[in-house]
């Protein structure tokens, strides 16, 4: 195959690879994307969508929420925005409702900084992560 063959074949699995974590809005590890995207891409290696995700995150599409139970967990809605994270099996949420927790930059005051040195005392607040951990109701119900 010639480079730009190669290259189209890249982009195809990368494209599928994305699709699917846009698609699946369940914070998937690198895993459960390998098993949902093989079916269409008979060729996949696990190895092939861990080196996607790292380019889709080093070209800002998919980022990191952490590991939970063991497993690394991306996300393609890349704001920031609250997560809802099961203790029980580890399915991560997003937040529904308008929370208003993102934002770019956004100064605080603190006023015992502000006593001590006069002109000082603010803090510039660029993100945030905020998780409320409980259980959902695949785990509540059974
Ligand atoms: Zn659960
Ligand atoms: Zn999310």
């Amino acid at each position: 195959m010639n480079p730009k063959g190669i290259e189209r074949k890249h982009s195809k699995q990368r494209e599928a690879i994305l699709q699917m974590i846009l698609s699946s809005r369940s914070h998937p590890s690198a895993r459960w994307v390998y098993e949902h995207v093989k079916p269409a891409i008979p060729g996949l290696s696990l190895g092939t969508v861990y080196r996607n995700i790292s380019v889709l995150m080093e070209e800002g599409l998919v980022v990191s929420r952490g590991v939970v139970e063991r497993e690394e967990r991306f996300d393609g809605v890349v704001t920031s925005h609250p997560h809802l994270i099961c203790t029980c099996c580890g399915g991560i949420f997003d937040l529904p409702g308008d929370i208003p927790l993102d934002f770019s930059w956004v100064s605080i005051e603190l006023p015992d900084w502000k006593e001590r040195e006069p002109g000082s005392g603010a803090f510039l607040i660029n993100h945030q992560k905020t998780h409320f951990y409980g259980l959902c109701s695949r785990c509540y119900i059974g």
